[in-house]
């Protein structure tokens, strides 16, 4: 370890000062604790934001609010999250362990590191976490790594599976800062890495995640997340799919579908959603518009089992919501 400051936050005053001095934020410090041991993140100075009042659930008929220091298990557990947003509380409870999800904060998830291997180890290149200094991942153990929205300079696959259920559902990020607030669509606010892979999300020095948006509509309810992993409990998406579906009048209305484990950012779905629009629901309609779930895939040396993969991932999550009663 490294010698660093901790502080603690009163007020957003005292945070947002504490930020533009170039303090790091901490919630729940299940990921932060980490990086810092394996000195993959060395920040000098800490400041913890959990006095903040960003604890709110509120859901109505617009959609749900959640406060970014909302824990992932709260979240996961709250009555109305699962009945009206399933998608929501099935992506949360699906990721890391109980100990953890009571540790851990939305806006923590939203901003947790990619788990690749070479990013952790500081001692292997890595142009996320060593700019210009190259990938190891490209040439070297690439199983669990991205097919979709990689750049030669990087191949991590984002690794929340809450941002996949947040991009489905066109969820808005509510960023807080001296100015003010500003929301961002999750769909643009997780940045593919192109030539600046250390470059991974869209919020500015100092701003802090106050809250996230999501509107509610006739497919919110019927909605789902299936996660394939290396084992069933504890582990990353190898691939997974979060689906929401509108199907009144026995005809596929509307359709939200994004991936997880494949990708660099939360990937949605459009050939998919498009694929689906009118039609009525059958094992063909599912699997036919699950066959374009990997369109524009580049796989890997050791990953183009994630291309099957991930269609019928796809394919079984939307017969399971699609036959749903
Ligand atoms: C063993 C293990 C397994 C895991 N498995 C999964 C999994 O399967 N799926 C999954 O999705 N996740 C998984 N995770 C990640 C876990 O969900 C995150 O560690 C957790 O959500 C981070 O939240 P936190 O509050 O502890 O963040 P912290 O560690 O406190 O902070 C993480 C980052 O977020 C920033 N930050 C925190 N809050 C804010 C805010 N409000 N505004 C701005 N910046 C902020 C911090 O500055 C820091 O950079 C796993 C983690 C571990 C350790």
């Amino acid at each position: 370890m490294f010698p660093f400051t901790f502080t603690a936050a009163a007020s957003e005053a005292d945070a947002f000062a504490a930020g533009a001095a170039g303090a790091r934020y901490i919630a729940g410090g299940t990921t932060l604790v980490d990086l810092m041991r394996e000195t993959v993140e060395r920040p000098e100075s800490l400041v913890d934001i959990n006095l903040l009042p960003y604890r709110e659930i509120r859901v109505d008929t617009r959609g749900l609010v959640v406060g970014a220091l909302v824990r992932m298990s709260d979240l996961a557990a709250h009555p109305l999250v699962r009945s009206q947003f399933p998608v929501i509380s099935q992506a949360l409870e699906l990721s890391a362990s109980g100990q953890i999800r009571n540790m851990a904060s939305i806006g923590g998830n939203l901003m947790q590191r990619p788990r690749c291997v070479y990013f952790r180890d500081v001692a292997s290149p890595c142009n996320r976490r060593d700019p210009g200094s190259g990938c190891g991942a490209r040439e070297g153990v690439n199983r669990t790594h991205a097919i979709l929205g990689a750049s030669r300079d990087c191949v991590a696959t984002h690794p929340s599976d809450l941002a996949v259920a947040l991009v489905a559902l066109d969820a808005q990020i509510v960023l807080r800062s001296q100015s003010g607030d500003r929301r961002v669509p999750a769909a643009r606010f997780f940045r593919q890495p192109g030539t600046t892979p250390q470059v991974e999300h869209d919020l500015r020095s100092g701003e802090l995640i106050r809250a996230v948006e999501v509107p509610a509509g006739p497919h919110t309810a019927r909605s789902g997340y299936l996660k394939v992993r290396d084992r069933q409990s504890y582990e990353f998406a190898l691939t997974s799919a979060a689906v929401a579906l509108d199907l009144r009048g026995g005809v596929v209305r509307d359709a939200r579908v994004a991936a997880g484990g494949v990708a660099t950012v939360p990937w949605r779905l459009p050939a998919v959603e498009h694929a689906l629009l009118g039609r009525a629901p059958s094992a063909r309609v599912w699997e036919d518009a699950a066959a374009r779930a990997a369109d524009g895939a580049e796989p890997l040396s050791g990953n183009r089992f994630k291309v099957e993969l991930l269609k019928r991932t796809v394919a079984r999550q939307l017969s399971v919501i699609g036959g749903r009663s």
